[in-house]
């Protein structure tokens, strides 16, 4: 038995979370789902983003599902709050095309990991007499462990190649520090080719080549960036699943937000979140029931049962009814 805490949160994130429990709900699971609040609405009504109790709800639980929440300016961010407790140092981003979806690439199969703690984002910024200043933190031992997560990751799933990307060129002490690190590490996988490709230049074969990608591993902003690229050349940020990832705790989450602008007329798509719940399997080991969930989210959208952000007219519960049915 597994405890799941789940996190609706705001907007669409409700949505996409009661389609994606819906579709779990079509499996023979031993799962405990306990519901926690965050976000915009969970202030309005308790004066907090993310009450002490979700905290210790998710630091309890085997896997949390995180729908979206709204972050309003000022206010503090709830996965950003929850990435940090907890130590979720790897944020890792599928990028698989899925078939009857119009996209750019229609075959693409490969995964961005972006570490999760670090570089830009620890948001040391200060204003100065002529603008402002920001530090930027990358550290050795932060950087070999995600390298080594990527690694692992990439033995795991059968991949025979592991891309750093970085701009060491440029930035030659920060991701001097992160190339150093990626190839110590390397060095430890004889089976696993490395490689290391500058960010402007992955930025490029992206669009131009991104069937050559397997692994790519990099520090949290320019993943941030290459992974929106990323999720657009398969069919945009309806599709996107991703977990963060730490030694004791997981949480998983769409690559989308909130989206208030379509909040409310259930035509979010939940397929990001549905495939957020099959990283979650598989990352508690069920992986035939990821599979089951991945084949039946195929056939719905071969069908053309599909939201309207992939030119369809099924409405989100009507995609979660219809991919339940293809699972019996
Ligand atoms: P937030 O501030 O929470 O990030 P946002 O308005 O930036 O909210 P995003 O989720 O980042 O919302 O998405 C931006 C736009 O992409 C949305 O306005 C919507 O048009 C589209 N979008 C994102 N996710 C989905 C989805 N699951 N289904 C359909 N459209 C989506
Ligand atoms: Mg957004």
């Amino acid at each position: 038995m597994y405890r799941i805490t789940v996190i609706p949160g705001d907007g669409i994130g409700k949505e996409v979370m009661e389609a994606a429990l819906h579709v779990l709900g079509g499996l023979d699971l031993e799962l405990e789902f306990v519901y926690a609040e965050a976000g915009n609405e969970c202030f309005m009504r308790c004066g907090e983003t993310i009450p002490e109790e979700t905290v210790k709800l998710v630091r309890r639980s085997d896997a949390t599902l995180f729908g979206a929440v709204t972050t309003v300016p000022g206010q503090k961010s709830a996965i950003i709050t929850l990435r940090r407790e907890l130590d979720l140092f790897a944020n890792l981003r599928p990028v698989k095309s899925l078939p009857g979806v119009p996209c750019l690439y229609p075959d693409l199969d490969f995964v961005i990991v972006r570490e999760n703690t670090e570089d830009l984002y620890v948001g040391d910024e200060e204003f100065t007499a002529d603008g402002a200043v920001a530090r930027r933190i990358i550290t050795r031992s932060a950087s070999r462990r995600i390298s080594r997560f990527a690694f692992e990751y990439a033995k795991r799933e059968g991949w025979t190649r592991v891309t750093a990307v970085h701009k060491a060129n440029v930035l030659k002490k920060t991701d001097g520090v992160f190339r150093e690190e990626f190839y110590r590490v390397a060095s430890k996988y004889p089976g696993m080719e490395a490689e290391d490709y500058y960010v402007d230049a992955t930025a490029m074969y992206l669009i131009t080549q991104p069937q050559e990608f397997q692994v790519l591993v990099t520090t949290n902003l320019f993943g941030d960036i290459v992974s929106d690229e990323a999720a657009g050349l398969i069919g945009g940020l309806g599709l996107a699943p991703s977990a963060n990832i730490g030694e004791k705790n997981a949480i998983f989450e769409p690559v989308h937000g909130s989206a208030p602008q379509i909040a409310g007329k259930n035509i979010a798509n939940p397929t990001a979140m549905i495939l957020t719940t099959t990283l979650m399997l598989k990352h508690l080991n069920k992986t035939q029931e990821a599979q089951k969930i991945q084949k039946a989210l195929e056939r719905t959208l071969l069908k053309g049962i599909m939201t309207p952000d992939l030119g369809g007219n099924a409405s989100t519960m009507e995609m979660a009814h219809a991919i339940k049915k293809e699972l019996d």
